[in-house]
């Protein structure tokens, strides 16, 4: 008997409106980075094990248009196409998943942390089959052959949301908290692993990874927070580096990880192992500016680290601790000094539009960015998202589920929630976020600096197209 067919596609990723401007936008998607989508190529190692013939089809990278997806499906004939939906996207996916459907109708099942979210306004769309919320290494397999053997009983299936007979059923969630040293690699043998880019890499093939998943931290902007952490042992994490690096040619890793650097005993094991098993990468991480010391600096850089990035957010203490990230201004600036010394580049993530945040606090902390010792900064606009603190303060006070209009269809919604907690009308928020990165990246220093580390033609294409993105 054949093995079921499945498809898993992963579609272009557009960047929320609210937080660049059209123009930076459009350079985050064509210049900065594409790169595989990490949980869609986790469900193809756990569906080729459980036997499934799987094709992942990179819309995204390939620059696959719906008809070209579509083309590829009636190819490969699978039983069921499924896709990966983030919120903040999810009305930029949403043409494509209905254009693919049209032109070939397969079984649409969709899955993500949207799901566990937004279930039924997702499935108000009818070009959309059946979600999964939660973990899908289970769920999806046990749907697939129930659909394969037409038997109609769904019960059985975790966590699925459906439409029977004009009504939209439910299960149980019945997550078993499944470890991420339980389930395959990601089946990077089926990505097209030369396609992917990052304006910021050093060597190509890259790729993207994860150490560890979710955040034992509760910052009041952020979604992650609200995922039980778990942390892959440095055995287990080296084994994934050596198979991308001899397996599939990989030279370069982005550890996507929200704080790498959480337990230095297992930093400095993997960088021991890389150095020991002769492993040729070059990798960046992210982290928080209070779990890096100078040591674990230091032996990062001797394994292959050249880039970290850190969350900074506000130059201004008082509206870090209204974002609940009460990390002292010194002890960030101490992390970036550390790091140049290491000889790691580093990249701070700033946001503005915060609550309590004013003129004054803006200059501060642009003063605060242009003090540290920091190669390159990104600059966001505080989009309130759930399940966020600050996102249920946003609807306790408006009574308005704004991303639960948006998900039904409602694009205006996400504009009608504005800036939310800034003081700043938008047009305003958008001259001190085009303000921020110019008296940043403008300074002659900086550039001459620039420069003068650019080491190849590609590197100076890229820097060039990504500072276009500014003006
Ligand atoms: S902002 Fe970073 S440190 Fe804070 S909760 Fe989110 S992921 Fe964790």
């Amino acid at each position: 008997m054949n093995a079921c067919r499945v498809a898993l596609v992963n579609l272009p990723q557009a960047v929320p409106e609210l937080m660049y401007t059209e123009k930076v936008r459009r350079a985050y998607t064509d210049v900065a980075q594409i790169l595989p989508n990490l949980s869609l190529a986790y469900l193809a190692g756990a569906l080729e094990r459980e036997g499934f013939d799987v094709n992942y089809i990179e819309a995204f990278a390939l620059k696959m248009s719906p008809r070209d997806i579509a083309e590829e499906l009636v190819r490969f004939r699978p039983a069921a196409v499924c896709y990966n939906l983030i919120t903040e996207s999810f009305l930029d996916v949403l043409p494509s998943i209905a254009a693919v459907r049209e032109r070939y109708p397969l079984p649409v099942i969709v899955g993500g942390m949207h799901m566990g979210i937004y279930p039924r306004e997702t499935l108000s769309h009818s070009c959309i089959d059946y979600g999964i919320v939660g973990e899908g290494w289970e769920s999806l397999p046990a749907l697939l052959r129930a659909l394969e053997e037409g038997s109609g009983d769904l019960e059985h299936v975790n966590g699925l949301i459906h439409r029977r007979n004009g009504a939209v059923r439910e299960t149980p969630r019945r997550d078993r908290g499944t470890s991420l040293e339980e389930v395959p690699f990601p089946a990077r043998h089926l990505l097209p692993n030369h396609a992917y880019r990052c304006v910021m890499s050093k060597r190509r093939p890259i790729t993207v990874m994860i150490s560890s998943y979710g955040c034992p931290f509760k910052c009041a902007y952020c979604d992650v927070g609200s995922i039980t952490y778990q942390m892959r042992s440095a055995g287990h994490v080296i084994d994934e580096i050596e198979e991308c690096y001899r397996r599939h040619g990989i030279r370069e890793i982005w550890f996507q990880d929200e704080t790498f650097t959480l337990s230095p005993d297992r930093v400095f094991a993997i960088c021991d192992a890389i150095r020991t098993r002769g492993i040729d990468v070059l990798w960046s991480v992210r982290t928080r500016a209070d779990l890096v010391n100078p040591e674990m600096l230091k032996a990062m850089h001797q394994a292959g680290c050249f880039k970290i990035h850190m969350g900074v957010e506000s130059g201004d203490a008082e509206v870090l601790r209204m974002l609940s990230r009460s990390i002292p201004l010194e002890r960030i600036r101490a992390a970036f000094a550390w790091a140049r010394e290491a000889g790691i580049s580093t990249l701070a993530f700033f946001m503005i539009g915060n609550p309590g945040e004013d003129r004054v606090s803006l200059e501060r902390t642009i003063r605060f960015a242009k003090s540290l010792s920091c190669d390159f900064i990104q600059v966001n606009k505080l989009t309130p998202c759930p399940p966020s603190r600050l996102y249920s303060q946003v609807m306790e006070e408006t009574g308005r589920d704004f991303w639960a209009e948006y998900t039904r269809g409602r694009r205006e919604s996400i504009a009608e929630m504005g800036n939310y907690f800034s003081v700043f009308p938008a047009d305003e928020l958008d001259r001190w976020q085009k303000r921020f990165f110019k008296s940043f990246y403008c300074r002659p220093s900086y550039v001459a600096r620039r420069l003068l580390s650019v080491r190849s033609w590609h590197e100076f294409q890229m820097l060039a197209k990504a500072a276009g993105s500014i003006w």
